[in-house]
């Protein structure tokens, strides 16, 4: 196995057995997807795992009911301090083998997680949450195919200077907004460039990187690809960028609004189901090159949208991104390449005609993220919903168009009393994210923030 930056890998089993017993590759992380789309896992001696724990390895069962800090809140059915927080099996996929270039004699593996007992898959677990929607969608004869932007900020320092000095006074590694810029990403391309081809060398198709709309905003796009394979690449490349942000001493936030003076990250989705290995949703005669089709499942996309918002935007700080004038999208109606709307038509005329979600934030989990969106697209194309017609102008502006929740309690509710998505993803799924729903909230509910002691401490 070679680790040159710009060659694009398939690993095999055979292969990393093979560079294993030549002394190329020492580790392997066997890694899961937790509930807020984070790898989680082990460090394998790389013989170890190519001798025995390639079947199966094991983690508490608190992991996937946890918050970003670790907490164990109760309220789980699936877990908890009663139930002595068992474990899951975690059993490597090995299609997902792949180098990671940017950290020495090192492979990954993604494993699924299983029931301890039964070995059956983990229902609230991300990749089994999107497998069982591409599985009903399979049934129905077509296979989606979807990419994720990533947008990210890029900080001069690094997380642990940025972490010992309280969050305080952050400093993009830019200062001025460098949308398209070339001169200015030009200044980035000690991070980016590495980011760029240490990914594609891990096997992740990038397409390219460019500036975003402010100062050290950077968006990172990977070409689009089946739903799982989307998923992956987009929770490998968020660690990445984290890893190798760090290892060049700068700090990368996804933390969707940093500064409520300044735009927001974003992880829009682009989606399209293809049948046989034809665009299904490309109809040549028919108006924008949209398939009835395609239609039906922009339809179950807009109508069921505040159902699922939680999963595009699943923090409080999530909400805050969602500003009129920002290029964040706060009406659940769609468009033909108009930015200001949640759903944007493009590849208009072309076999590549598709909807781009445009309401998810840079948080988003990707497998939870496309669960939901496959969900409401097979449910408008099983009721054969009808597309409402197409908004013109400023989205922001009009006062018919329907809003997404604007708060993660309202998110919740609608999550929670979602027949829908109980329907579509189980009893179990819905509580248990209705959970960490209600916890994110009661966390945030009993601090005391900076702007209220601001506010009122002389003058209340
Ligand atoms: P933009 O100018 O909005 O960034 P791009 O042409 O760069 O648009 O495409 C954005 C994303 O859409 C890319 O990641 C690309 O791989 C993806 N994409 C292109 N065609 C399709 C398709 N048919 N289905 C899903 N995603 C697609």
């Amino acid at each position: 196995m070679k680790c040159d930056q710009t060659e694009h890998y398939e690993m095999t089993f055979d292969d990393l057995k093979k560079a294993v017993a030549d002394g190329a590759v020492d580790t392997v992380l066997a890694c899961f997807v937790d509930m807020q789309g984070r790898l989680m896992g082990k460090r394998f001696h790389a013989v170890n795992f190519v001798e025995t724990s390639y079947k199966e390895t094991h983690c508490c069962n608190y992991l996937l009911a946890t918050d970003l800090e670790m907490a164990t809140p109760d309220g789980y059915a699936s877990t908890s301090w009663e139930t002595g927080y068992g474990d899951y099996v975690m059993q490597p996929d090995l299609s997902t083998i792949r180098p990671v270039p940017w950290l020495e004699g090192t492979a990954m593996v993604l494993c699924d997680v299983l029931d301890h007992h039964t070995h059956q898959p983990v229902p609230h677990s991300p990749r089994a949450v999107l497998k069982k929607q591409i599985a009903r969608l399979e049934a129905l004869g077509f296979e989606a195919k979807m990419a994720t932007e990533l947008e990210f900020f890029l900080f001069e320092k690094s997380f642990d200077e940025i972490r010992k000095e309280g969050f305080r006074n952050l400093e993009p590694i830019s200062g001025y907004n460098e949308d398209y810029h070339i001169f200015q990403t030009t200044k980035e391309e000690g991070v980016m460039r590495p980011i760029r081809n240490h990914l594609y060398a891990a096997g992740l198709p990038i397409e390219n990187s460019k500036g975003e709309a402010e100062a050290g905003q950077e968006e990172l796009n990977i070409r689009y690809s089946p739903a799982l394979d989307c998923a992956d690449y987009h929770s490998i490349a968020k660690h990445g960028i984290k890893e190798i942000a760090w290892q060049h001493g700068r700090a990368a936030t996804f933390l969707p609004k940093w500064d409520k003076d300044r735009v927001g990250s974003s992880s829009h989705v682009h989606q399209s189901l293809w049948k046989d290995g034809e665009a299904a949703f490309y109809d040549k005669g028919a108006k924008h090159g949209m398939s009835e089709l395609m239609g039906h499942y922009m339809a179950g996309l807009i109508k069921y949208a505040p159902d699922y918002t939680y999963f595009l935007a699943p923090y409080i700080n999530s909400y805050k991104r969602f500003a009129k004038g920002t290029f964040a999208p706060t009406k659940t109606v769609w468009s033909v390449d108009n930015r200001t709307a949640g759903f944007r038509l493009c590849g208009e005329n072309t076999k590549s005609v598709r909807v781009e979600c445009r309401i998810g934030g840079s948080d988003l989990n990707p497998y939870l993220a496309q669960a939901v969106m496959l969900a409401a697209g097979i449910k408008g194309i099983e009721d054969r919903l009808e597309l409402p017609a197409a908004t013109k102008g400023d989205v922001y502006e009009d006062a018919k168009a329907a809003d997404i929740p604007q708060t993660l309690r309202a998110a919740t509710q609608s999550l929670r009393s979602s027949a829908f998505l109980r329907e579509a993803l189980g009893e179990d799924v819905v509580d248990h994210y209705t959970r960490a729903a209600e916890w994110e909230q009661e966390e945030f509910d009993r601090v005391v923030t900076d702007w209220e002691i601001a506010r009122g401490f002389e003058r209340a």
